[in-house]
């Protein structure tokens, strides 16, 4: 079956897999998907109805019932990225506070969240890219698509890690002190490569990319430059 060019960005929080993917995503022509907010939005659903994230036999139904979709950012606005649809109410803000990044990183442990989401996120990658689409999270290169044409593993010290989420947090006025992200961040990480399925780690054939002391520019220029060679390759216009 044909499907998009297919690129996988994985790797652990605050190492600028967002900024990073968007970013690639727009010089290459290439659709995004960011599966991180799709984790997120099941536990803020989660939350709102009262499901406790480790209750199995409830998160089955709840997330049957969830309707998740991507869409353009709000007009004039470009840079702020996708917004991410929860039904017809715009969860972007929402899912993005200190509480839902380990409300998603908990519900991701659980085999039924996962297998219910694997297909939804191959769903979106083929459906949106024509050319391609870059995804990016915790299993796209091992799990989600592990024939993945191109595979990277972003990632910079925990805390050049700790460091960009906090100002990033900041820069939405949210006050979380230094110590909590970092503590937090230790945290996700740790449970995130230690889960029976799915762990965070970098597939076989991935390249890894240590962004410590590599602007942003430097690390989309490079992995820019990785994916053309390997449209070029594959035959596809480039
Ligand atoms: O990337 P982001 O920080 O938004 O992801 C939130 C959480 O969702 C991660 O800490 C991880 O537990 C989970 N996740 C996952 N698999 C993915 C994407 C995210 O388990 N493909």
């Amino acid at each position: 079956m044909s499907r998009p060019f297919i690129v996988a960005i994985d790797g652990p929080a605050g190492a600028g897999k967002s900024t990073t993917s968007r970013r690639l995503a727009a010089r290459l022509g290439f659709a995004m998907v960011d599966t991180g907010a799709i984790y997120r939005t099941v536990a803020l659903a989660a939350r709102r109805r009262g499901v406790l994230y480790e209750d199995d036999a409830a998160l089955g139904p709840l997330l049957a019932g969830l309707i998740i979709r991507f869409a353009p950012p709000p007009p004039g606005d470009p840079a702020a990225g996708q917004r991410v649809l929860l039904g017809e109410e715009d969860v972007s803000a929402a899912i993005r506070t200190p509480e839902m990044s380990l409300g998603a990183s908990a519900v991701s442990a659980r085999p039924v969240v996962r297998a219910a989401l694997l297909d939804l996120q191959r769903r979106l990658a083929i459906a949106a890219g024509n050319r391609g689409a870059v995804l990016e999270g915790r299993d796209i290169g091992t799990v989600v698509f592990p024939d993945a044409d191109a595979k990277f593993f972003l990632t910079a010290s925990p805390e050049v890690r700790a460091r960009r989420r906090h100002a990033e947090l900041a820069a939405r006025g949210d006050g979380t002190p230094f110590e909590q992200v970092l503590a937090d961040q230790l945290k996700r990480d740790r449970d995130d490569s230690s889960r029976e399925v799915a762990p965070l780690r970098p597939a076989p054939d991935a390249v890894v990319f240590d962004s410590s002391s590599l602007s942003l520019d430097e690390v989309v220029e490079a992995l820019a430059a990785e994916v053309r060679a390997r449209v070029a390759r594959g035959g596809l216009a480039g």
